[in-house]
């Protein structure tokens, strides 16, 4: 994984990208290609995948750049989702970095839960990954929200649950896939592979049939 210092120059964004891309892709959270992943640029802009690529063969020629409301600097066409990358940048400006992945635990978990507007993890040694956690001792409520393939509608029923307080570190989209965000690349990375993990422990215990 590549380290930023975030916001940064395109070309060090576009290298975190691919190298953020690629793991993910490694890690079987980016099947068929899908997902999406971006950072904020030190000019206000950002740089985000373009539609269509396969995150496990991205490239830097892959990403491209766009304002802060998701309009294209570049002619390529920006992923399908941008605009969920947008509100997150707009909604908390310490975070310079958007990941998007498809593992399974979140969708068996929600699909399963079609009433839940959260997923609940509490009392895990790893909720001390999340920024500002510091004990297992605690617990953190992950959003979810159905999915929708109209963006603007799919982000305002999100929004109310984004500015929450404590604020939450990731979001699930119902049958489709998890977004966390980072002060750094590397801070997103940790939090999805976090959300990931807690999420595949949270399925383990309900196929054990766990009281929970
Ligand atoms: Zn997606």
């Amino acid at each position: 994984m590549i380290r930023t210092r975030a916001p940064v120059p395109f070309t060090a964004a576009a290298d975190a990208i691919v190298a953020a891309g690629r793991w993910l892709d490694r890690r079987g959270w980016a099947p068929g290609g899908g997902g999406n992943y971006s950072h904020r640029l030190d000019d206000g802009t950002l740089a985000i995948t373009a539609s269509g690529t396969h995150k496990g063969r991205i490239e830097a020629a892959d990403v491209m750049r766009i304002t802060p409301d998701g309009t294209p600097l570049d002619p390529a066409r920006p992923s399908d989702e941008t605009l969920l990358h947008c509100q997150i940048y707009r909604l908390f400006p310490q975070a310079n970095a958007v990941l998007h992945s498809h593992g399974t635990a979140s969708l068996i978990l929600a699909r399963a839960r079609p009433e839940a507007l959260a997923i609940r993890l509490a009392g895990w040694e790893l909720l001390k990954a999340f920024p500002g956690i510091t004990t297992h001792d605690t617990a953190v409520a992950l959003p979810v929200v159905d999915n929708d393939q109209d963006m603007v509608r799919l982000s305002a029923r999100i929004e109310p649950q984004l500015l929450a307080q404590p604020a939450p570190p990731a979001y699930v989209i119902r049958d489709h896939g998890v977004y966390g965000w980072g002060r750094s690349m590397d801070e997103a990375a940790r939090v999805v592979e976090t959300v990931e993990y807690l999420l595949g422990l949270e399925l383990g215990l309900i196929q054990l049939g766990a009281n929970r």
